[in-house]
């Protein structure tokens, strides 16, 4: 083997590194080897070892090592954002909390004209760097491409390959028109402004059509960059035909892909899910289930207005819920029944969801809600602890993913992706607990390095894959033309204001059998 041939290594030392399965309060100090894109091995002394000349016999004889020092440091592993939307990351700071449906008709793609490829990727990369500067090293994209255009999902997935974040993407679909999906809008919106009603996304065509673009999708691009993997991305199960998601089924247990919607995320598609769905009872979990897609590769994102019989059906499939608490508040979409889910032993995944209805990329806002989140409607103590917490940002995300073989701990045979955090931050003096002071003190400020894939991208606060200036300037100059079109969105949503406002009174006003706003009896 020549030196060039050889294994890049590194070996981060001296560090307390996070298991969740040993103390989560005090971690051990320990030395963490890194040989290609995998943990080598993590244990104490192996600096030690090398300093005196004893062997290493996780290095390869002629790997080129890195040293990184961790002393005072926590080396965590890297976060899973299990629920992600890359289309509306230049929006973030656009709205103040409004309703969800107002929301996506301000914010989301089909809203707006057609957008550059520049745009695309500028957008892309600049999420994924904001990720990456919390500790986050996987994102799930589930990503509107709408219009459809094959040049847009190309430069997204580059953008995922130049910036070094991992990637899990979906494309977003839908075969149910945006104008279908929300009560009362039909009958409420006059007709002549109806056609500025959209959803998520739009239809790309019917069922079977569907499944076959998403299909051609990713087999025109096989392989895809190794941190890149696939997931399919049905928008939500009230939007999308029997055949669309009985198609996905076969492609997911085809392919072993993971499976992504948003379900139960407003009053308003719980509503609908009462009014469309009879045949299942006014159920989309009994829907699901129908379509064959219920299981252990189905992530349901939100999952706030869900019935106690739904929650245990979701226990016994093994399906995974990822809560997304931030954009539920600024959304008023409501509170998901958190420890319920826990008790019956649903896998909960955490996600920041849109960059302009959480407005940040940033697990550690997700953790602490989330355990906040419970008192809503238990106020005994009890789950969700910070332990849980770190589960959810890590473990379960990685499940999510498919790649729980891979990702979500400090262990030999792992992919190296981790954060490296300053322990001499406030956030941590005095050090009493690290899992606490992580989910309950820490926002993010202490994040000195991260590594994905054995690789540091965020290397002493810095971004070493892109040129993060050259981005704001580009980023600077693209907005000039989207703020232009904002404007003629939100001037057009103003007119449609008072009968969006009736749609949204009309829901409340109806009785979907369950509440998730405080109260009592909301269990
Ligand atoms: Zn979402």
């Amino acid at each position: 083997m020549n030196a060039s041939a050889s294994p890049a290594a590194v070996l981060i030392s001296g560090g307390r590194v996070l298991d969740l399965d040993g103390d989560v309060h005090h971690p051990p100090v320990r030395d963490l080897l890194v040989v290609g894109e995998r943990i080598a091995a993590c244990r104490p002394g192996i600096a030690a070892d090398l300093a005196a000349g004893r062997g290493v016999p996780e290095l390869p004889p002629r790997a080129a090592l890195e040293r990184v020092s961790a002393k005072d440091k926590l080396v965590i592993p890297g976060f899973v954002n299990a629920h992600y939307h890359s289309h509306d990351v230049l929006l973030k700071g656009c709205f103040e909390t409004i309703p969800l449906e107002l929301w996506v008709l301000s914010a989301l793609p089909p809203a707006f004209p057609k957008r550059s490829s520049a745009e695309i990727r500028a957008r892309t990369l600049l999420g994924a760097v904001e990720c990456l500067r919390s500790g986050i090293t996987t994102v799930q994209d589930l990503a509107t491409v709408y219009p459809y255009d094959e040049a847009h999902v190309d430069a997204i997935l580059q953008a995922y390959e130049d910036v070094g974040i991992r990637c899990v993407f979906a494309l977003q679909v839908a075969d149910v028109p945006g104008v279908k999906s929300i009560p009362f809008w039909d009958e409420v919106v006059p007709a002549s402004m109806q056609k500025g009603l959209s959803g998520a996304v739009e239809p790309l065509g019917r069922g079977a059509e569907v499944v076959e673009l998403v299909k051609g999708a990713i087999a025109r691009r096989e392989p895809v960059h190794p941190r890149v993997t696939w997931a399919l991305g049905p928008t939500s199960p009230e939007r999308c035909s029997e055949a669309l998601l009985g198609g996905f089924g076969d492609l997911s247990r085809g392919r072993g892909l993971p499976i992504y919607t948003h379900i139960y995320e407003s009053k308003a598609m719980t509503l609908m899910a009462r009014h469309g769905h009879r045949r299942d009872e006014g159920s989309l979990i009994r829907y699901l289930e129908r379509c064959g897609i219920l299981s252990p590769k189905l992530s349901l994102a939100h999952s706030v207005w869900m019935l106690p019989e739904e929650i245990r059906m979701l226990a016994d499939a093994g399906a995974n819920v990822v809560l997304n608490p931030v954009g539920n508040l600024k959304t008023k979409s409501g509170v998901a029944p958190i420890r319920p889910y826990l008790e019956a032993g649903v896998p909960l995944a955490l996600g920041c969801d849109n960059c302009s209805c959480s407005d940040a990329q940033n697990m550690f806002q997700s953790m602490k809600l989330f355990t906040a989140l419970a008192a809503v409607t238990h106020p005994e103590p009890g789950p969700p602890t910070a332990r849980d917490a770190l589960a959810a940002a890590t473990l379960a995300g990685a499940r999510t993913a498919g790649l729980e073989s891979d990702l979500g701990a400090l262990k030999p045979g792992l992919k190296a992706d981790l954060a490296i955090l300053d322990l001499t931050d406030p956030s941590f003096v005095p050090l009493n607990s690290v899992a606490r002071q992580l989910v309950f003190t820490e926002a993010g400020r202490s994040v000195e390095h991260v590594m994905v894939d054995g690789r540091f991208v965020l290397r002493d606060r810095r971004i070493t894959s892109i040129d993060e200036a050259a981005l704001r300037e580009e980023v600077a100059e693209l907005m000039v033309a989207l703020r232009r079109d904002l404007d003629v969105v939100l001037q057009r949503n103003e007119r449609m204001l008072p009968y969006l406002l009736e749609a949204h009174r009309r829901v409340w006003q109806s009785d979907i059998g369950l509440n998730r706003y405080i109260g009592a009896g909301n269990g």
